[in-house]
């Protein structure tokens, strides 16, 4: 096929073991997905879930064992992190079964929602659309996937996030609300789930402000760990 101007490439994230990458079709985010993450953001206990999207080239890929160098955004005084596991989904598919949804996540990444939240407050009380907030270049960085094969489902994998040595977030993803299985059986509903989109799973409590030196040191159980120094 010819383009009248340049096409963009797809954004992509590394493979864990492989040099060949995962290419990413969208970002879906869930809201309040932790309890004790719901009730610092204001809400209650298990409403049901919300979504949001990120553009696929929000994606700030991140190699096995380097440390990224994020820019500070602009328009933001208020640059937080939120910690999540991130499910890659492998095959394509509508109105999936909770019960089949395992088998259409092809790996697991660790990432980081990151967020204007001054834009996305200000967006809330006048009940617009977040994407200035939440949608931005550089909004989503991601560390390499591992596939399912390799590592199995998640179960009660431990979630840590450490800023400048402290720890910030801790947790459990056992703790989502709703389930990978559930979150994958809702989407699927409103959306052809396509192979090559993500889900990102919501944070626990804790997120808070960083600026520019400081290092976000993240774990989940199994995946390794995603360093991001603000810059
Ligand atoms: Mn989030």
């Amino acid at each position: 096929m010819q383009f009248v101007i340049p096409a963009v490439l797809p954004a992509a994230v590394p493979v864990v073991g492989s040099d060949a990458m995962f290419p990413v079709h969208r970002i879906y985010c869930v809201g309040r997905n932790y309890v004790d993450h719901a009730i610092e953001m204001g809400g209650t206990g298990r409403e049901p879930p919300f979504f949001f999207m990120k553009p696929a080239d929000a994606v700030f890929p991140i190699a096995y064992g380097t440390v990224a160098e994020l820019p500070y955004p602009e328009m933001t005084e208020d640059f937080q992190y939120e910690l999540e596991l991130v499910a890659a989904i492998g095959k394509t598919g509508k109105n999936i079964a909770a019960a089949d949804a395992m088998q259409y996540v092809w790996g697991y990444a660790i990432g980081l929602d990151m967020t204007r939240r001054d834009v996305q407050t200000e967006a809330k009380s006048l009940r617009r659309p977040w994407d200035t907030g939440k949608a931005f270049e550089q909004s989503a960085p991601i560390g390499p996937i591992h596939p399912a094969t390799a590592i199995g489902a998640p179960g009660n994998r431990a979630i840590q996030l450490r800023v400048n040595g402290h720890v910030k977030q801790s947790s459990t993803v056992d703790k989502l609300i709703w389930s990978l299985e559930e979150m994958i059986a809702y989407l699927s509903q409103y959306f052809t789930l396509q192979a090559g989109d993500l889900i990102m799973t919501g944070t626990p409590a804790g997120v808070s402000a960083v600026k520019k030196g400081d290092l976000m040191e993240c774990k989940i159980e199994g995946l390794g760990e995603l360093n991001v120094k603000i810059v």
